[in-house]
């Protein structure tokens, strides 16, 4: 019986070849769903787009599935999951599936295939992704309250909390990764749940971790699911290091990270997300000590970039805790000097956290963003001037260097160019090939004797 006015549900947002499978499966008597994310995201007017985020339910087995479909990729068979290559398109279908007893605080010890729906919701993590959507006949099942529970916005577990956290520890952090991104509450005895579940989250592989945190720095409500994160105890699990500084350290340090960085508006392109999460990611550790930072960063085993982007941010020669912007005292050889060291790419993202974190410092808040605002307005000077910043916006390269230094080696090369850089951060107007060429002859001349390498007599 067809539930009426699924409002947010039509079935139109359901691409084509998704239809397709589900039609092919109910022709086969396999009567198939769509559950979870993409039922709520719908409900939402979050429209998907892309088949591949539509999972598909269904009470036929793997086998059943494979035989009815022309290309089905075995992606996670054991689990009961196919993927049917339909017209170009991936549709992931699970078989309904039940549980057997949690071993690991991860993975159930075994799994077991039915034919019913409502068993396969009852499994599920919260009651907003344990609805089940039938787009040809339009009929919703939600035997947990989950659209109740999207209009209160409200992630609350399917049954008990307590006992399904404690089957898996990965639930939690998805229940703050959801906070942020939808901006709803946990209930409350769902978020009570929490503490006592830490143990288990402790067992959740650290890349599931900082995959977790990665989403939840980038959603539209950092700030909740930071603060859900700091105040159930999950920080501590997550990131142990920030989470033992003393506490009105760690609300600073969720302050600067839930700052509104541009990097952070909604529907920015996908190269801003990652800024973004680099800038939270930053500010996050920017208050501890440099190496442990970098442990911080190690142990959660974050993806290259972000951890490159993170160490060079967060601590290190340019600490945003340490003092402020460099150059306080004004001089544009320092600001120069700050640019070349960071690099043109980096600059600006020093400057936002810097303008963050000055944004946070209580009686110094006016003091502390007045002189970011001018460090920043002499960076924006240099940067217009377009001044040399370099070895590669010298007009002498490493090749000049050989032909004007008879006799020089590959590490003097190296010293020459440095050297001639920090002539040109000193004083811009010197970047000519005439003026460095005669201040190059001018060092290799005044050098004092290397018996290594002799140059001419
Ligand atoms: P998103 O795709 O944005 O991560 P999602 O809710 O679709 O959100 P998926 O990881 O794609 O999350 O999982 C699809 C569905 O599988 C979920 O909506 C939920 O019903 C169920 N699910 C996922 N992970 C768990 C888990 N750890 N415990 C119980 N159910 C889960
Ligand atoms: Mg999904």
């Amino acid at each position: 019986m067809a539930t009426p006015a699924n409002r947010g549900l039509r079935s139109r947002d359901v691409p084509e070849a998704v239809r397709g499978v589900l039609r092919r499966l109910g022709e086969a008597g396999h009567r198939s769903w769509l559950v979870g994310g993409v039922v709520r995201d719908l409900l939402l007017d979050r429209t998907r787009h892309d088949p591949g985020e539509f999972d598909l339910a269904t009470p036929a087995t793997p086998g059943e599935v494979q035989a009815l479909f022309r290309k089905v990729i075995p992606t996670g068979i054991e689990h009961g999951t196919v993927t049917v290559v339909e017209g170009g398109a991936r549709v992931e279908v699970t078989t309904f599936r039940g549980e057997g007893a949690y071993v690991d605080g991860r993975r159930p010890s075994q799994v077991t295939f039915h034919g019913d729906l409502e068993a396969d919701l009852a499994r599920r993590d919260f009651t907003v992704n344990a609805m089940a959507w039938d787009p040809l006949a339009d009929e919703l099942r939600d035997p947990f309250g989950g659209r109740a529970d999207l209009s209160r916005r409200i992630i609350r577990a399917v049954g008990d909390a307590r006992a399904r956290f404690a089957e898996d520890g990965l639930r939690p952090l998805r229940g703050a990764r959801f906070v942020s991104q939808l901006g709803f509450r946990l209930a409350p005895a769902t978020r009570d749940a929490i503490p006592e579940a830490l143990p288990v989250v402790a067992l959740v592989s650290r890349e599931r971790v900082a995959e977790e945190l990665s989403r939840l720095l980038v959603g539209a409500h950092a700030a909740a699911g930071l603060e859900t994160l700091r105040t159930t105890g999950l920080l501590g699990v997550v990131l142990p290091r920030l989470a033992a500084l003393p506490a009105p350290r760690v609300r600073h340090a969720l302050a600067v990270a839930s700052e509104p960085f541009l990097a952070c508006r909604a529907s920015g392109p996908a190269g801003d997300r990652e800024r973004c999460r680099l800038l939270r990611m930053s500010a996050l550790l920017h208050v501890l000590p440099p190496e442990e930072a970098l442990q911080s960063v190690v142990e959660l085993r974050l993806p290259n970039r972000l951890a490159t982007g993170v160490v060079a941010l967060s601590g290190g020669r340019c600490g945003l805790d340490q003092g402020g912007p460099p150059g306080g005292k004004g001089s544009a050889v320092d600001t120069r000097r700050w640019l070349s060291a960071v690099g043109r790419e980096q600059a600006p993202l020093f400057l936002e956290l810097w303008k963050a974190d000055a944004r946070h410092q209580g009686a110094r808040t006016v003091v502390r963003t007045g002189e970011v605002r001018r460090f920043r307005a002499r960076v924006a000077a240099e940067l217009r001037a377009g001044v040399p910043l370099s070895v590669a916006d010298l007009p002498l390269g490493g090749k000049d260097v050989l032909s004007l230094l008879p006799g020089v080696s590959g590490r003097q090369v190296g010293e020459a160019l440095r050297l001639l850089l920090e002539e040109v951060l000193v004083d811009p107007d010197r970047n000519t090939r005439a003026l460095l060429s005669e201040r190059l002859r001018g060092w290799w001349a005044a050098r004092p004797a290397d018996p290594e390498h002799a140059g001419p007599a």
